[in-house]
């Protein structure tokens, strides 16, 4: 019975640095047993994972990171179990890779507006012409030194109230958890510590979240703390939902995650994976 699981990853396919079967050799060589590639509003990189993964004897779950707007703020709904074909979520997926293009010539002209020329191009050279994201810019701007690092960029530059800041306009919540449900996955709210609302409102999501079919929260999580494993333990609890696990890794760049060293479930939770085949 696999007990390293990390159910949270990214690939070249979005805005991580390794290619989907370079993450699966680095999760392989970190001993991971179960790992999932949940690239952003994309299932490009999981047949090149899955097949990977095979070769390596490594357990894949196909997935993805799907981006909402839930009341006025970005919210990240994980699909794990997805089918890398599923037509009702690749439409889906599709019309948010659509606004995707578009915000970020709209990113270059603001950026632009700031004296900060290029931006647009030198975030296409980041993204290798594939999905596009503010993390290509962010990568673009330490490059042209207009910050030391990614955090530095993200809070002087691309998150609101900044220069480059667009607002988003991702899925429904309802909408993203069914496409993942249609496609036969299981929908995990991803990150729940990471949204700047109170705890009144993150219950309030939680609960719309439930409602509309989602089964899990990520507890553990690369960027939650340990105080957030237990507060989000007993979200889950509360709300009967299931407990998921991921590093949220986006490549040896960004060395304060690695693989493998994702810490157990708090006691309590269920795991979101218990009724898999792959853990009897
Ligand atoms: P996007 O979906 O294009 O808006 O980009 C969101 C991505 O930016 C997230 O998935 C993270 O990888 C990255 N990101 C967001 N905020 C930060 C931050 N403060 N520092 C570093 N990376 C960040
Ligand atoms: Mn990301
Ligand atoms: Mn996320
Ligand atoms: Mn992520």
């Amino acid at each position: 019975m696999p007990t390293h699981y990390d159910l949270h990853a990214h690939s070249t396919a979005s805005d991580g640095t390794l290619s989907p079967s370079e993450l699966m050799r680095r999760a392989h060589a970190a001993g991971v047993e179960v790992m999932a590639l949940t690239d952003h509003d994309t299932l490009e990189g999981l047949q090149e994972a899955g097949a990977a993964a095979r070769k390596l004897g490594l357990e894949f779950v196909p997935g993805v990171e799907v981006s909402v707007t839930w009341l006025g703020i970005t919210v990240h709904i994980v699909g794990l179990g997805v089918a890398p074909d599923s037509q009702v979520l690749d439409r889906g997926l599709a019309r948010l890779r659509e606004f995707r293009d578009w915000r970020a010539e709209e990113i270059g002209r603001r950026l632009a507006k700031h004296g900060i020329d290029g931006a647009f191009e030198g975030a296409l050279g980041f993204s290798n012409g594939r999905l596009i994201s503010r993390t290509h810019f962010a990568r673009f701007l330490v490059q042209e030194r207009h910050a030391r690092d990614l955090r530095a960029v993200f809070r002087r530059f691309l998150v609101n109230g900044k220069p480059g800041f667009v607002a988003g306009q991702w899925a429904e919540l309802e909408d993203a958890v069914r496409w993942i449900r249609e496609a036969g996955g299981q929908a995990v709210i991803a990150h729940p510590a990471r949204y700047p609302i109170t705890r009144s409102k993150l219950r309030r999501l939680i609960k719309e979240f439930t409602d509309a079919g989602g089964e899990a929260l990520e507890v553990v999580s690369g960027s939650h703390s340990r105080d957030d494993y237990f507060t989000m333990a007993r979200h889950a609890r509360d709300f009967g939902l299931l407990a998921s696990a991921g590093s949220d890794y986006h490549g040896p760049e960004h060395p304060w995650i690695e693989l493998g060293r994702l810490p157990k479930l708090p006691d309590g939770c269920k795991a979101v994976w218990k009724d898999w085949p792959i853990s009897h």
